[in-house]
C-alpha cells in the first residue's frame, strides 16, 4: 500500500501523465496573436496544443525573444531549451507546408498577381505583358529565396527535433513500463484488498462469534451469580444442620461408648453361653452316647426284585408314629426246600433290633444329616468325632457317605453336607472371635494298604513318591499322619467338591483294575479342624472322620481255590478282619479296657485319636431291602446291635 501511494504520488505531475496518456510532447509557440506559432513534433494532439495554449502565464517561457513560448511543465528535459530557433515562417515538417507567419517578406507583386494584371493586358501589348512576366519571375525567384531559407531554417530544426522526440520516446517507454507495473503493482494491491477483504470479513464473522459467546458468557454469569446464591443460602441452612449434628454425633458418640461398654458385656457374656452351649451340646451327646448307631435301610431300586411285604418291618416306638423309628424286625421267610424233602416247612423267624434311630426307605439324604448335624458340629467345638458307614455291598454306604449319583444336590451325601455346614457355622463363630482353618485328606485302605486318593496321577497303586504308612505327625506329638498323602488346606465347598471329585475319579481307574476293589476297600475322608479364639486365647483342633467300609459280606462259601478266588479270600478276610478289629475297639473303648486292640488293623490305628477319650462316634449301619441279601442285612444288624449294646450300656452305666 506504501509502494501505490508513494506510486501516486509521483504521478500526480500532470504532463508527465499527459504524456504517458497520448505518447506525446506538445511545445507551444508565442500566446500573441500575430506571432503565434505552432510546432506540431511527432504527432501532438491538436486539442492539448489548444490545452497548452491555454495554460497560466507562470508556466511559460519567452524562449530567445522570438515569442516562442513553451509550458516549463513540459520542458523536463534541456533539450527543449536548445531548440533552434524559429524563424518568422515555420514549415510543417511532415507536409512541408508553409505556414504562414508574421515576419515572412511578401513579394512586391505576387506572381499570381502579375499574371492577373498582364490576363487585363490587350493581347497587342507584348510589351507590357513581358513586363509583367518579368515582374512575376522576379517576385517568383524572391519566393523561391525565401521558401529555400525557410527550408534551410527547418531542415536545422529538423535534428534536434527528431532527437527531442527520441528523448520523449525513450521518457515515453519508460513511463509506460513505469504504468505496466504500476498497474501489476495495483493488480496486486487489489488481491491483496480482496484478501484483506476477505480476512476481515472473517474476523468480523469471528468478532460476531465471540460477541454472541460473551453473550452467553453473561447469561451464565448471571446464571451462577443465581445459583451461587441459592447456594450461599443452602450452605447457612446446612451449615445450621450440621451444626445440630455435630451436636446430634456428641451424644451418639457418647451412646456409642455407652453401647461399646455394653457390647463388651454381652460379648463375654454371648463367649459364657457358647461355651455353655458347647458344654450342654457335649453332654446332650454324652447322653445320647458318645457311640451311637443309626440303621438305614435303603429303597427297592428299579429292576430289582420285590421283597416279601414282612420282610423287615419298622415298628412305632412307644410314642408312635410322630417319634422317629428305633425299631426295626426282620422276619426269615419261611424255608419251602423243608416241604419238598418231606419235613415241615420252619415257621418264619423275627429278629427284632433297636438302635438310636431307623431311617426308612424313603428318608431322604437332608433328614439323614439333620440327625448328625449336631455331632458334626461338636468337631468345631474339639471333639474327635468319627461317622462309619457299615454294611454289606450295594446297601447304600457310598449314597449314604458321598451321595447319589448325578450332582444332584438333594442326594448329595453326608460329606459335602457336613463340610457346609461346618463352613457355615466357622463363619458364624467368626463374629463372636473365633476363626478356623480346615486341611482334608482323603485315603483308601485296601487289603491292609493305605493309597491316597487324592493322588494327582491318576492310576498309581501307590501314594506319589513312596508308601502310604501311618506315622506320628512329629517328635512328641500324639497326632497321626499318612505319609505321602495329600493334606490340602480348604476354605470352601467348592474346593471340598473338587477333591471328592478327584477320589471318585481315582477310585474308579483303581475300580477297572483292580476287579472293584472300592467296595472291598474303606475309605477315610478327613477334616482336620483348627479353632482360634484371640480374645479368650482359646485353641482347640479336632478331625472329623467321614468313613465308607468295605463291604461287610461274608466269605462267599462258592469260591474255589483258583488264583483269583484265593485273592478274593484274601480281600475278604482282610475285610472281615479289619471290621471285627473295629468292632473289638468300640467294645473295648466302651468296656473301659487298659488295652484297647487299635494296632491289629491299619483302620482302627489310623483312628485311633478319633475312638479314643472324648470322641465320638456314630455308626450307620446300611440294609438292603432285598429278600436275597436277608443273610448279609442280619450279619451287619447283628453286629451294629453289638456296637449299639455296648454304648447303650456304657452310657448307661456313666449315669448311673
Ligand atoms: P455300597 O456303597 O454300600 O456298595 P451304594 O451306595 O453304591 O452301595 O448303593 C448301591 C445302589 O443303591 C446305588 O445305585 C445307590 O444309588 C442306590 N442307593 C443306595 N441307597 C439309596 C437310597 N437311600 N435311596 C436311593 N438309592 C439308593
Ligand atoms: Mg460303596
Amino acid at each position: 500500500m506504501q509502494r501505490l501511494t508513494r506510486r501516486r504520488r509521483e504521478l500526480q505531475w500532470p504532463q508527465k501523465l499527459s504524456l504517458m496518456e497520448k505518447g506525446s510532447l506538445e511545445l507551444k509557440m508565442p500566446s500573441d496573436k500575430a506571432s503565434s506559432s505552432r510546432l506540431p513534433v511527432l504527432g501532438l494532439g491538436r486539442k492539448r496544443r489548444l490545452d497548452k495554449e491555454n495554460a497560466p502565464e507562470p508556466e511559460k517561457k519567452r524562449i530567445r525573444g522570438t515569442g516562442t513560448t513553451i509550458p516549463m511543465s513540459c520542458l523536463k528535459v534541456p533539450t527543449v531549451a536548445t531548440m533552434p530557433r524559429a524563424k518568422k515562417q515555420v514549415t510543417d515538417v511532415k507536409s512541408r507546408k508553409p505556414i504562414s507567419t508574421n515576419s515572412a517578406p511578401k513579394p512586391a507583386v505576387s506572381p499570381a498577381k502579375a499574371r492577373k494584371g498582364a490576363n487585363k493586358r490587350p493581347a497587342w501589348d507584348v510589351k507590357g505583358q513581358l513586363c509583367d512576366l518579368r515582374k512575376e519571375f522576379s517576385a517568383c525567384q524572391v519566393q523561391a529565396e525565401v521558401l529555400t531559407r525557410e527550408n534551410q531554417e527547418l531542415r536545422s530544426q529538423l535534428g534536434p527535433a527528431e532527437q527531442q522526440a527520441r528523448i520523449l520516446e525513450a521518457e515515453n517507454k519508460s513511463l509506460i513500463r513505469e504504468l505496466t507495473e504500476a498497474r501489476a503493482q495495483t493488480k496486486e494491491d487489489q488481491l491483496e484488498l480482496v484478501k484483506l477483504h476477505a480476512r476481515v470479513q472473517e474476523l468480523e464473522e469471528f468478532l460476531h462469534t465471540q460477541e454472541s459467546l460473551i453473550q452467553s458468557m453473561q447469561e451464565k454469569q448471571l446464571q451462577l451469580q443465581e445459583d451461587r446464591r441459592d447456594l450461599a443460602s443452602r450452605l447457612e441452612t446446612q451449615e445450621k444442620q450440621l451444626q445440630e449434628s455435630v451436636a446430634a454425633l456428641a451424644k451418639s458418640q457418647a451412646e456409642i461408648t455407652a453401647q461399646a461398654a455394653l457390647l463388651a458385656e454381652r460379648t463375654e457374656h454371648l463367649y459364657c453361653l457358647e461355651m455353655e452351649r458347647r458344654h450342654l451340646l457335649n453332654q446332650l451327646q454324652e447322653l445320647k452316647g458318645n457311640i451311637r448307631v443309626f440303621c438305614r435301610v435303603r429303597p427297592v431300586l428299579p429292576g430289582e426284585p420285590a421283597p416279601p411285604p414282612d420282610l423287615i418291618l419298622f415298628p412305632p416306638g412307644p410314642h408312635g408314629a410322630s417319634e422317629p423309628s428305633t425299631q426295626l424286625s426282620l422276619t426269615r421267610p419261611s424255608d419251602d426246600r423243608c416241604s419238598i424233602i418231606g419235613k415241615l416247612p420252619s415257621s418264619p423267624v423275627r429278629y427284632d433290633f433297636s438302635f438310636d434311630q431307623v431311617f426308612l426307605p424313603g428318608s431322604k439324604q437332608n433328614e439323614v444329616f439333620e440327625e448328625v448335624s449336631l455331632l458334626v458340629q461338636s468337631a468345631l467345638d474339639g471333639y474327635p468325632v468319627c461317622i462309619f458307614a457299615y454294611g454289606q455291598t450295594g446297601s447304600g454306604k457310598t449314597f449314604t457317605m458321598e451321595g447319589g449319583p448325578g450332582g444332584d444336590p438333594q442326594v448329595e451325601g453326608l460329606i459335602p453336607r457336613a463340610v457346609r455346614h461346618l463352613f457355615s457355622i466357622a463363619k458364624k463363630l467368626e463374629a463372636q472371635g473365633w476363626s478356623y482353618t480346615f486341611v482334608a485328606s482323603y485315603v483308601e485302605i485296601y487289603n491292609e494298604t493305605i493309597r491316597d486318593l487324592l493322588v494327582r496321577v491318576g492310576g498309581a497303586q501307590k501314594c506319589q513318591g513312596g508308601e502310604c504308612e501311618i506315622r506320628l505327625a512329629g517328635p512328641g506329638s500324639k497326632d497321626l499322619i499318612v505319609t505321602n498323602a495329600q493334606y490340602v488346606p480348604v476354605s470352601c465347598e467348592e474346593e471340598v467338591e473338587s477333591l471328592l471329585h478327584l477320589a471318585r475319579q481315582n477310585r474308579a481307574v483303581a475300580r477297572t483294575t483292580q476287579n472293584e476293589h472300592s467296595s472291598r476297600s474303606h475309605s477315610v475322608f478327613q477334616l482336620q479342624i483348627s479353632g482360634k479364639h484371640v480374645g479368650q486365647n482359646l485353641h482347640c483342633t479336632a478331625p472329623l472322620n467321614l468313613v465308607d467300609l468295605a463291604g461287610s459280606e461274608r466269605l462267599d462259601p462258592r469260591l474255589s481255590t483258583g488264583p483269583a478266588d484265593r485273592e478274593r479270600l484274601k480281600e475278604t478276610q482282610a475285610i472281615n478282619s479289619s471290621l471285627s478289629t473295629l468292632g473289638l475297639v468300640i467294645m473295648a473303648l466302651s468296656n473301659k479296657e487298659a488295652h484297647v486292640p487299635y494296632r491289629n488293623s491299619k483302620l482302627t490305628y489310623l483312628l485311633q485319636n478319633s475312638l479314643r477319650g472324648n470322641a465320638k462316634m456314630l455308626m450307620f449301619v446300611n440294609i438292603s431291602p432285598l429278600e436275597e441279601n436277608f443273610s448279609e442285612s442280619l450279619n451287619s444288624l447283628r453286629f451294629a446291635s453289638k456296637v449299639n449294646q455296648c454304648v447303650i450300656g456304657t452310657a448307661r452305666a456313666n449315669k448311673k
